[in-house]
């Protein structure tokens, strides 16, 4: 297997990223569960708070009834260790062969190859073509054609904060999230609790597409005046934040063309509100390799069904992760304090039958949507 990564290295950037126990069935599969496993913080919570009154609406506890219940743990890595993680097993492993400064421009396929072209005028050959090319991906363009991305309006601003400068009663082993009108913020320890992520988000009606620019704490305020004073003072104990205006796209029904199959952000990207766009893209590479292994010598067909199972989970938490954005971290008034009502009246059996689609599931089971 030959990877292609456009960048002149292999590096991830951003700082934390949280995990469900879907994504821990995956480590597994690669052969990666240990490693993994020991770069991750624990959590003990998922911690929802009203960020106008600094009160806790509801958390989902993540102890032993939940890893009982799913398997698996819930956890919060930095991405750049996961990222040392497959890299280290990808350089390991005796059939896989790197290389960077490689864009992929398109391809061309004859029924029996794929031909891809790169910004440097080379070709590659090889059975079969997997775009694991993100948002932006150039293999979607030959694929889909479906255009640009859908620019959301929401901008996300992210920094990392030494965790001794977190006020001590925000101390929380917790991925906690404050819902405000037209805001949020997130924040979780990392690192083996040297430092929080902290990922706060306003609906600024943003309209282009942004990525890692570097912005001023001022203009970072902006966003939360509205905000309770504890919340505030969060966001203030960042530095060299940085900046994205989110994208995503409708679910495509198709991903798939004769012997190119896409995966991963390029096949399905969302909004992070579910915080499962890596988690899918790692199910996807283990579903697409139980279905090589169960059509041998037919690619065409591997590929078709890859997709065909992927498509609908995946459809999913596209939609849904829209969907929690409106109506769980940004709605005001009376639309606010329905979810509150909402969302304190269950109990924990009752928060994990409703994940029980998403974290149950490995995304191989052909209903495996809901
Ligand atoms: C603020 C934020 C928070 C998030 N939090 C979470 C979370 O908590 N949990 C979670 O599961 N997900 C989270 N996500 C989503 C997650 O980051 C993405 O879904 C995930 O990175 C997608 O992985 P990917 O490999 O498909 O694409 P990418 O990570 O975008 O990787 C694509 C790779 O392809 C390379 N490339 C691009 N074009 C070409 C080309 N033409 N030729 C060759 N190489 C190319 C790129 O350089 C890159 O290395 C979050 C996203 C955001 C924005």
């Amino acid at each position: 297997m030959l990877v292609l990564e456009k960048a002149p290295q292999f590096a991830e950037i951003g700082a934390g990223i949280q995990l469900g126990p879907n994504a821990f069935h995956a480590f597994d599969y690669f052969g990666i569960g240990a490693a993994a496993r020991a770069m991750a913080v624990y959590i003990d919570q998922i911690r929802l708070m009203d960020a106008l009154t600094a009160e806790e609406i509801m958390h989902i506890d993540l102890g032993e009834s939940f890893r009982t219940r799913f398997g698996n743990p819930y956890a919060v890595v930095h991405r750049g260790d996961l990222y040392k993680v497959f890299l280290t097993a990808c350089r390991e492993h005796p059939r896989i062969a790197l290389r960077v400064s490689s864009e992929v421009t398109g391809y061309d396929q004859d029924g029996s190859s794929v031909t891809v072209r790169l910004a440097s005028g080379e070709t590659a050959n090889g059975a079969a073509l997997i775009g694991a090319d993100g948002l932006w991906s150039n293999v979607r363009k030959q694929v889909i054609g479906d255009g640009p991305p859908r620019v959301s309006g929401h901008t996300t601003y992210r920094s990392v904060i030494p965790a001794e400068r977190m006020a001590e009663d925000l101390r929380w082993n917790a991925a906690t999230l404050w819902a405000g009108p037209k805001c949020h913020l997130v924040h979780y320890p990392l690192s083996g609790w040297k430092v929080f992520n902290l990922v706060i988000t306003c609906h600024n009606d943003a309209p282009e597409p942004v990525a890692g620019k570097p912005v001023s704490k001022e203009e970072v305020r902006k966003g939360f005046d509205h905000v309770h004073e504890k919340a505030r003072q969060i966001i203030d104990l960042g530095t060299d934040w940085k900046l994205w205006v989110l994208c995503d796209r409708d679910p495509a029904e198709n991903w798939v063309d004769g012997r190119v199959a896409l995966l991963g952000d390029a096949a399905h990207p969302m909004l992070q509100y579910m915080a499962q766009g890596a988690c899918m893209a790692m199910e996807d590479a283990v579903c697409l390799s139980h279905m090589v292994a169960a059509h041998p010598g037919r690619i065409e067909a591997a590929l078709a069904a890859y997709c065909a199972r992927r498509v609908l989970r995946t459809t999913r938490v596209q939609l849904q992760s829209r969907a929690i954005g409106e109506h769980i971290y940004h709605p005001a008034g009376a639309h606010a304090q329905l979810r509150n009502a909402v969302m304190r009246a269950k109990t924990q059996d009752e928060w994990y039958e409703t994940l029980q689609w998403l974290y149950g599931g490995n995304g191989l089971d052909e209903m495996n949507f809901g």
